[in-house]
């Protein structure tokens, strides 16, 4: 196998606090090898092993690939008409996730792929080097299969979202509904995801239903994770935590106990700025989870409703100046919080044996991710040991 050598970086994030200094484990003036997929080797440019390759990293820094644990790429159309409206302060009636399920319903398997693969290839070049995908805007037993098979193609983190809102076939009958999503539903998707979601909110789906619908999961192998307590106060993020979610993501209203549960659990709370941006609605508290001793993580929630940005970047500078977390803590969510929200522990990270999943940033360090918002930093990005960007 090659060998490639990333010297004189001016610092390097390796979130191994064994590696270097403080949670992030940084390296001042530090070098990385790459063996294959793996990264080999870590420590002061000046002890470099020989290696095949050499890359001079002179003047930039580095940190592990973004890891974003929550995206729903699946989908076909576009939203512009309902983001326009809404930022224009006119009301937007009707519409919402059902408009996306018309057109995704409509899309070819081909037009759905290249959709997947154009976001996905928008991400990779910001830095993202694992992410998660859900179905969700088919909601029929055909059209969520497909949306997974779909995703498969893209990635191993596919995720089971029968349950996004009740379809609009079964509009009258949301029992008839969940018993689809935990029944056929499930049995055409299992083969097809790793884990199982559900939208635990009013108007979606109650604590009872969702208990329901994740248990059912579990019992078919698939690994929970819920979209709780986004637009209003709820049961989700106790459930979650009940259940043993990898992940509640979105965290926006919490109780006290809310937040208790999620500091005493292996559950992460995953918050989702892109979506609080792009609706205008209040945001998530990180300083209260971080302070209480929760484990965060930060994702895009890219989809075309809420939240229309695959970027982490851009993810890190709302979560510093917006949701008070500190430039050190955010990057950490959005690397080493993203594995931990997909229970990995291959990758969120720059040490011997880890996958060598590798941003380089035009900067001298990883704080100017927040310091310096919206300007294209990533310089270069190595996935499996490949420059891919
Ligand atoms: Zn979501």
């Amino acid at each position: 196998m090659t060998t490639t050598a990333l010297t004189h970086l001016t610092q390097l994030v390796t979130n191994d606090p064994s590696l270097g200094e403080g949670p992030l484990g940084l390296i001042q003036d530090a070098a990385v090898v790459i063996d294959g997929d793996r990264i080999a080797w870590v420590g002061p440019s000046s002890k470099t092993p020989a290696t095949d390759n050499a890359v001079d990293a002179g003047g930039r820094s580095a940190l592990p690939g973004f890891v974003d644990s929550h995206s729903h790429l699946v989908f076909g159309g576009d939203r512009t008409q309902e983001f326009n409206a809404r930022m224009s302060g006119r009301a937007y009636e009707a519409g919402g996730i059902r408009t996306t399920v018309a057109a995704t319903r409509a899309a070819t398997d081909e037009q759905l792929s290249a959709n997947v693969a154009h976001y996905l290839a928008e991400a990779l070049r910001q830095g993202t080097t694992t992410f998660e995908t859900k179905s969700g805007y088919g909601l029929t037993v055909e059209d969520e299969a497909r949306a997974l098979r779909i995703a498969g193609e893209h990635t191993d983190e596919v995720t089971y979202l029968g349950a996004h809102i009740v379809s609009p076939d079964y509009a009258d009958d949301p029992a008839g509904y969940v018993d689809l999503v935990t029944g056929p539903m499930l049995d055409a998707c299992a083969p097809h995801a790793r884990w199982i979601d559900v939208f635990c909110e009013k108007g979606a789906f109650d604590g009872d239903q969702a208990r329901a619908i994740l248990t059912a999961g579990k019992r078919r192998g698939l690994l929970p994770r819920i979209h709780a307590n986004q637009l209003s106060y709820g049961p989700g993020v106790q459930l979650g935590v009940e259940l043993d979610a990898a992940s509640a993501d979105h965290c926006t209203h919490l109780t006290d106990a809310d937040v208790d549960a999620l500091a005493n659990s292996a559950t992460v709370a995953t918050l989702l700025p892109g979506a609080e941006f792009s609706t205008r609605a209040t945001w998530p508290d990180a300083r209260r989870l971080l302070d209480a001793g929760a484990t965060v993580a930060l994702s895009t929630d890219c989809n075309p409703g809420s939240s229309f940005t695959s970027s982490m970047p851009f993810c890190i500078a709302l979560a510093v100046r917006d949701m008070r977390m500190t430039p050190d803590e955010a990057v950490w969510a959005a690397t080493a919080g993203g594995a931990r929200a997909l229970r990995r522990d291959d990758v969120g990270r720059i040490a011997p044996g880890a996958r060598a999943d590798l941003t380089l940033l035009d900067a001298p360090s990883h704080v100017h991710l927040a310091y310096r918002p919206g300007v294209p930093l990533v310089s270069g990005v190595w996935r499996k040991g490949v420059r891919v960007a």
